[in-house]
Formats: C-alpha cells, structure tokens, sequence
C-alpha cells in the first residue's frame, strides 16, 4: 500500500450539471461516498447567477448528516435560489471501514482545526486552496454542518452572533453558542469576510439530526430573499463564554456507571443527558482514583485554565462548583480524547 502521508491532498472541483445530474446521484450515502472518493467542491448554478451561498460538510469523518442531507438534495434534481458550492471534506477519512467511523484519520491532523494562516504543510495548503476557491465566489453566507456524537439537541456555534449569523441558524436550530475561542476551524477563518456558521446537527447515525439536516438545508438553498440575512432573526437561545473541558495529558480515561478499576478518572456514561441543561452546583461528573491527580483542564479564550473555578472534589467525586451548562458532552473515548470531553457555558438567563 502506498504511503499518502506526504502526497499533496486532492481536491476534486466538479460542476453539478456535467457531472452530477439526478441520474447519476447513487441511492445510499454509502454509494455517493465511493463515487466522491476524495475531497469534492461541487458547484451547481441557481436560479439567481449572480449570488452564491456555500455549504461545507464532513470535516469530520464519523460526521455524515450533511452528507447524507447534500445526497438527498442532489437525487430531487432542484434548482437551489442562487449558486451553490457543496464542499464535502474528509471522504477519505468517513471511507474507512467500517465507514462514517473517524473523526481524523489516526496519527493525521483534525480537519476542522486547521484553517488559519500560514497554510504550510499537507493539510494547510489543503485549506488554502479551499478558502481560495470559497472567496473568488464572492458568497454571501456558509453553512458548516456537523454531528456531535453525544445526546444534543441542534444548535449553531460562531464566534459572531449578529443578525446574520443568528438567521442562518435559524434554518437549522434555536439555539446558538457565541465562541470566541480560536480553535482554526472553518468558520473562525472564514467569519471576517461573510457570515459563517457551524451547524450541530445532532447526533451521528441518528436519523432526527439527518432530518434536521435536510430539512435546514432546503429551507437555506431554496430561500429566495436576499437582504433577509442583515432582517430581525428568530428569537433564540444565546448561549456564551464557552469553556473547552479537556482530560489532561497522560490521564487514564473511562466510561461507566460507577468508578472503572484501574482507570485514574471514570465519566458517569449517561453524562450526555445533561446537554444544554443547568446544572446547579454538586452535580456529580465521574469519579476520580484515589491517587489520581486533577484529572481536566477547562479553558477559555484567554488561555487560562479555570477548571478548579467550575468543579471541585468530594472525597473521589468530582462535582460541579458553581452552576454550569455543560454542551457536547460526549460518552466516546475516542473522540473524548481525541477532541474535548465537553464545553461548558454560561446558563441562559
Ligand atoms: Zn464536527
């Protein structure tokens, strides 16, 4: 087998009415994945020529409502209101058997945290060639959809919630989550020059986050307004100054119903069903070994670390300190690891 590590990363630019008519749009999001095979930006012409809004997808591999939501949209045939790119990133990654299973391939970099300049290397030339072909279009918005592998109901996240972000959230979700932190995703890097979005669809495989997908991305390419973006939104749900809660370096980590022999620190499984809730101060979280360390790092956009500030230790308890919201919790080891645990946010007022 070839080793890809170093090889420039495809990306295949196709038009949708040369190469991907109805017809030619296979039935199961499985079939449509091989007949992608790499990085693909598909551009289909709208009604209106002289505009172009942009959606992007599977950043993440085990990610696939957005996929699953452009496949079905492309079957219909349906012209969308104005140009359209459809950006649908890691296909080689959500290709692995057993499909739609990695975040990022094992060893390699997240696909969602590298879109900030200088764009070196495999990946960032990647990114650069990608925000090249977004900005020569002129768009006027972006939509990034995504799954969270825990419990959550959808909501959008931008570290901007004016008008404009707040009506493209509208398409998908009532919710939104103001982050300022500077992670290198899509919409961090793309905010400054159009409104930009992520959209947290729900959970993988769940066929409620597919619905929601599909359903928000009719509504946004067959919305044939033009000044409605800049418009009163929707009322919604703000949620703000999120903390990223990671598991600290070299921490042994496990899932279960109570403390896991031998694992330094053990997250209580149905930790999810908390997402989006308030949780007064003394709500447990896991259970820590008796000669493990401070097991998490909780951190904002300055850097610090303020998990001691939002959850303390009772005996082998670690609990909430004060009222929190915790969001995106996930029960995933791997993506636990691999990304964050989960954020916490301010409780809505
Ligand atoms: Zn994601």
């Amino acid at each position: 087998m070839v080793d890809e590590a170093d090889q420039a990363i495809p990306l295949r630019v196709l038009e949708r009415e040369l190469a991907l008519p109805k017809a030619r749009i296979p039935p199961t999001a499985e079939e449509f994945l091989e007949l992608l095979a790499v990085p693909t930006l598909i551009s289909v012409k709208g009604q209106d020529t002289s505009r172009t809004r942009i959606v992007s997808t599977l950043l993440h591999g085990n990610e696939p409502s957005g996929l699953r939501a452009i496949r079905s949209w492309l079957a219909t045939g349906r012209i969308p209101a104005v140009n359209t790119l459809l950006f649908i990133g890691a296909v080689r990654t959500a290709r692995l058997p057993p499909g739609f299973a990695y975040r990022f391939l094992p060893g390699r970099i997240d696909l969602n945290r590298c879109w900030f300049p200088p764009h070196t290397g495999r990946v960032g030339e990647f990114a650069g060639e990608v925000l090249r072909l977004f900005n020569q279009a002129l768009p006027e918005s972006l939509i990034d959809l995504h799954n969270n592998t825990g419990h959550n109901p959808p909501y959008g996240v931008s570290p901007r919630i004016g008008p404009e972000e707040r009506n493209l959230v509208a398409y998908f979700a009532d919710r939104v989550v103001h982050s300022p932190l500077r992670l290198g995703t899509l919409v961090e890097a793309t905010q400054a020059d159009f409104p930009s979005v992520t959209i947290e669809c729900g959970r993988s495989r769940d066929p409620i986050a597919d619905a929601t997908a599909l359903a928000g991305l009719e509504r946004y390419l067959h919305d044939h307004r033009s000044e409605h973006l800049a418009a009163d939104p929707p009322s919604m749900e703000i949620l703000t100054n999120p903390q990223r809660v990671t598991v600290r370096d070299g921490v042994d980590l496990a899932f279960g119903e109570g403390p896991v022999a031998d694992a330094e620190f053990t997250v209580a499984r149905d930790i999810d069903r908390h997402n989006f809730e308030r949780l007064e101060p003394g709500v447990p979280i896991g259970w820590l070994a008796a000669d493990a360390g401070w097991p998490i790092e909780a951190v904002g956009p300055d850097g610090r670390d303020v998990s001691r500030e939002l959850f303390t230790l009772r005996k082998e308890v670690l609990e909430t300190r004060r009222a929190i919201t915790p969001i995106m919790m996930t029960t995933n080891r791997r993506n636990a690891l691999d990304d964050c645990l989960f954020y916490v946010v301010d409780p809505p007022e």
